[in-house]
């Protein structure tokens, strides 16, 4: 593989990391009114990168002035042919800088660089595209019955307003690009508040906007802490709809801070997902999935299958086979193009986790392999398998987000009871069923609360993608997507 992500490094540690960050309000970088800075720290080096601006709730209030004044003024009504051209052309920036978002992504988020670019940047530039294709698709109904001579009923779909975005920092540009792409195309305008422990790929995105002709003001970027400049995002009255992702907790409070002007919320949160494994299913391929699974983002992955079945009678050979996967995976710097598993995202996230680990241990649960934080700088930890696990235990019961994988078995006398199993849980986010047996696979997929499930690794596409239960409210991507900035009016003509 060429080193192209080496030579994106030096420019960027040299250059763009360097530079002063301020907020992009308006279409241009503006100091926030404070004083204050907030450190970005690298989790593969422990050293700080840079410093962002610590947005107010007076910055987020120019940028939601701002948003207001370019929904009003041209992008909410600009035809349809005219914004479809300005967001293609935001996904060829995007597709243009493809190698040094991805770089940008990994050196401040920790993922791997092949996972980053082949993954979050790449697959977000279809996101952009996909949700840019709805933008004449999208409409009211005229129902026939609706339709009488002298009368017309019908109802249409209108863009909602200004948006607040606030995203976490495991896929930033990605999950950022989940509410840019549809808020945009549906006609929207945006200020985006992104994760403190990962904001610069945010940042130059707002570089590209510009770039990309896209008009002052569509696009806002307020770097900030959640409980200052989100909250302030949320409690907004300026603001129409609030599109997060990020912990059930928080979640609950922006519910409760969004309430005040009854905003349209559209919550994307934790999760707690359960995987089986039959003894029909290709085992190897099960394995290498729920290993890799593991591995991804380092466990920092809502989607995450965390809490593992295996039939009887091929358990030993998925525990054994994990344990394989976890003695050769390749941990290590996220610029190497060979890592499979960079470090946890900071110091914080690395106790939580060997907190969980050793709660589990107490509790009785099994360290199969893994377990120990990684010596060396950054935050590296080893992928960790638990056996012996049971469902009333914190390993099981709550998101841990780190490579933790809990095991345990079942046989052919609980088969009725796996719904129960699978459902045993606040959360609804996923779920993945590894059987040859499709119609043993399929009627249990449809009595499994979650908003995502895989069979056999099938992938999702574009689908609209959302959680059950504590795990969401409304989707993301699809028409369902696009249809959340968008609010109904019904109109009825005597003519
Ligand atoms: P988090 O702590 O909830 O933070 C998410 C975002 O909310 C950050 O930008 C944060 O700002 C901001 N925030 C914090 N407190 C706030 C408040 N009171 N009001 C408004 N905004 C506030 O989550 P995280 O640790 O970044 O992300 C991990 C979580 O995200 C996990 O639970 C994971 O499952 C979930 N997640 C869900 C999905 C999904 O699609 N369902 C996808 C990815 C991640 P600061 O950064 O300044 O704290």
């Amino acid at each position: 593989m060429s080193n192209q992500f080496a030579e994106h490094e030096a420019r960027l540690r040299s250059g763009f990391i360097q530079r002063q960050h301020n907020l992009f309000i308006d279409g241009k970088w503006t100091d926030a009114l404070g004083q204050g800075r907030t450190d970005v720290i690298e989790p593969a080096t422990g050293r700080t990168l840079t410093t962002v601006a610590a947005g107010s709730a007076e910055d987020i209030d120019r940028a939601v002035l701002a948003a207001d004044k370019a929904f009003k003024g041209g992008w909410s009504t600009m035809p349809a042919a005219a914004r479809t051209r300005r967001l293609l052309a935001l996904a060829d920036a995007i597709e243009r800088n493809v190698d040094e978002l991805a770089t940008l992504e990994s050196i401040d988020g920790g993922n791997p660089v092949t996972h980053t670019r082949y993954g979050d940047i790449a697959r977000a530039i279809d996101v952009l595209r996909h949700s840019t294709g709805w933008i004449d698709k999208v409409g009211g109904d005229v129902p026939m019955s609706d339709s009488r001579p002298g009368a017309l009923s019908f109802s249409l779909r209108q863009p909602i307003g200004v948006v607040g975005a606030i995203t976490p920092w495991n896929a930033s540009f990605l999950l950022a690009m989940f509410k840019i792409g549809p808020a945009l195309a549906a006609g929207c305008t945006m200020v985006l508040k992104p994760a403190g422990l990962a904001p610069l790929t945010a940042l130059r995105l707002a570089e590209l906007m510009v770039e990309a002709d896209i008009p002052p003001g569509v696009f806002n970027v307020v770097t900030g802490e959640g409980g200052v400049a989100g909250r302030a995002l949320a409690r907004h009255a300026g603001v129409a709809k609030i599109a997060f992702t990020g912990s059930t907790d928080t979640g609950k409070s922006l519910l409760v801070d969004a309430s005040g002007t009854l905003k349209r919320v559209t919550l994307e949160l934790g999760g707690k997902s359960p995987v089986f494994i039959f003894p029909d299913a290709d085992i190897e391929a099960a394995t290498n999935a729920v290993s890799s699974g593991i591995f991804f983002k380092t466990g920092q992955f809502c989607a995450a299958g965390t809490r593992l079945f295996v039939h009887e009678r091929v358990y030993d050979q998925v525990v054994e086979g994990f344990e394989a996967r976890a003695r050769s995976v390749k941990i290590g710097a996220p610029l190497s193009p060979d890592t499979e598993m960079g470090p946890l995202i900071s110091e914080g996230q690395r106790k939580r986790v060997l907190e969980y680990i050793a709660a589990g241990k107490r509790e009785g649960a099994e360290v199969v392999t893994g377990g120990r934080a990684i010596d060396g700088p950054g935050y590296f930890i080893e992928p960790t398998l638990l056996a012996n696990t049971r469902r009333d235990m914190s390993v099981v019961r709550e998101e841990i987000f780190g490579p933790v994988l809990c095991v345990s078995k079942f046989s052919d006398n609980d088969l009725d009871a796996l719904p129960e199993m699978a459902n045993d849980s606040e959360y609804g986010l996923a779920a993945a069923i590894w059987t040859r047996d499709l119609g043993h696979a399929h009627r249990l997929a449809q009595t499994i609360d979650a908003g995502i499930i895989e069979i056999n690794g099938g992938d999702l596409g574009a689908l609209p993608f959302g959680g059950f239960k504590q795990s969401g409210i409304g989707y993301e991507l699809g028409k369902a997507g696009i249809e959340a900035y968008t609010e109904t009016k019904a109109i009825g003509i005597k003519y």
